[in-house]
C-alpha cells in the first residue's frame, strides 16, 4: 500500500503538520472503537486546475447525524465543517485525487465503556488516493460473517467500531482469493459490501437491499438512484435480495465513495450474467464517472471546488 503523502491535519482546532496529530495509547476510541467518521473523496479536473469535493455537505451531514446516534458531541456546524476541510485541502495544495477522512472520536483517557461524559474530539486529514480495488472487475464472496444489526451497533452510524466486522469479512474474502466480501444481514438477505453498498440487475431494472437491511445510508447508492432514474430512464426498486438472487442476476456492481462504481463479475464462483461488465452498470459508471469530475452541468453543484480562481 503506497505510504501517505499528506502534510497536515486539523486537529484540535488547528492545522498542524501531519506528525503532531498524534493521540495517547490511553484513547477512549483507540480502547473501544468510541468514534465514527466520514470517507469523502476530492477529483483533481487538470483542464481547471481545480480540486472538486463530492457532496461534501451531504457527508458532513451524515457525520453529525451519526454523532447524534452515538451521543457524540460535535462543536461545528455542516458549514464549519465544510470550511475547515477546504481549508485543510488548500493549505495541501494537492493536485491529484484525494480521499478524506473526517473523524470524531472519544479523546478521553478513562477506563469507561460509555459515549456519556467523556471528551470528545474532531480530527480531519487527508491524502492522495487512487483505486480503493485494484482490479477493474470485481471478484466477490458471501461472507461468512454477518452485518452488524441496527439493535447491536447502528448500522445507520458510520462508527469506527463497526468497522471490525467490515475488516473481518474483507480478512476473510482476501484470504479466500476474492477481491471484496458480501455481507448478509442477521435475517439472512443480502445487506452490503465491507464497505460499500451493492445493486443487482434483474430485467433491466436496478434492486439494492432497502436502509432497513442493516445497511449505511450511502451517499454513492442515492447517487446511484437518482442517475439510474433520470439519466438512463431506469426503474429502481428498494427491496430485500435474496443470496441467491446474487447469482441469477443479469448485473451486479458495488458502489461507495471509495469504491466509487465497480462492476461484480463473479460472486461465489458463479459468473454474474455472462461473466463480462453488462450494459447498465458499464453506463453508469462512465456517467459517475463524469459526474465527480464536475462535467455534468445539472450536477455540479455537488462538486465543491477547492482553490478560489
Ligand atoms: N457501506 C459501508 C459499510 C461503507 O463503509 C461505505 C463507505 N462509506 C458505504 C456503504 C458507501 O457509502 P458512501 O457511498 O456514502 O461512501
Amino acid at each position: 500500500m503506497p505510504a501517505p503523502n499528506n502534510r497536515f491535519a486539523f486537529f484540535n482546532g488547528a492545522i498542524v503538520p501531519i506528525e503532531q496529530a498524534t493521540v495517547s495509547v490511553m484513547t477512549n476510541a483507540l480502547n473501544y472503537g468510541t468514534g465514527c467518521f466520514e470517507g469523502i473523496r476530492g477529483y483533481w479536473v487538470p483542464e481547471e486546475e481545480q480540486l472538486l469535493v463530492f457532496h461534501l455537505r451531504a457527508h458532513m451531514e451524515r457525520l453529525r447525524r451519526s454523532c447524534h446516534i452515538l451521543y457524540m458531541h460535535l462543536p461545528y456546524s455542516v458549514d464549519e465543517l465544510c470550511a475547515i476541510c477546504i481549508e485543510l485541502l488548500r493549505r495541501e495544495g494537492f493536485r491529484e485525487d484525494v480521499y478524506i477522512r473526517p473523524l470524531v472520536y472519544k479523546s478521553d483517557p478513562a477506563i469507561a465503556v460509555q459515549m456519556n461524559g467523556l471528551t470528545d474530539a474532531f480530527t480531519l486529514f487527508a491524502v492522495g488516493f487512487g483505486q480503493y480495488l485494484a482490479n477493474p472487475t470485481v471478484r466477490a464472496c458471501i461472507a461468512s460473517w454477518r452485518r452488524i444489526d441496527d439493535n447491536m451497533i447502528p448500522s445507520r452510524a458510520k462508527a469506527c467500531g463497526a468497522y471490525l466486522n467490515s475488516a473481518l469479512a474483507k480478512t476473510e474474502a482476501l484470504l479466500n482469493g476474492y477481491d471484496e466480501a458480501i455481507v448478509l444481514g442477521s435475517d439472512g438477505q443480502v445487506s452490503e459490501a465491507s464497505a460499500a453498498n451493492l445493486f443487482i440487475v434483474r430485467g433491466g431494472a436496478l434492486i439494492t437491499p432497502p436502509l432497513t437491511s442493516d445497511v449505511l445510508e450511502g451517499i454513492t447508492r442515492q447517487v446511484v438512484v437518482q442517475l439510474a432514474r433520470d439519466e438512463l430512464g431506469l426503474s429502481v426498486v428498494e427491496r430485500p435480495i435474496d443470496r441467491t438472487e446474487l447469482y441469477v442476476a443479469d448485473e451486479a456492481f458495488f458502489c461507495g465513495t471509495g469504491v466509487e462504481i465497480k462492476p461484480i463479475v463473479e460472486i461465489d464462483r458463479r459468473a454474474i450474467g455472462n461473466g463480462q461488465v453488462g450494459p447498465i452498470g458499464s453506463a453508469l459508471a462512465r456517467r459517475y464517472a463524469q459526474v465527480v469530475r464536475g462535467q455534468v452541468p445539472a450536477y455540479r453543484p455537488w462538486c465543491t471546488p477547492v482553490y478560489e480562481k
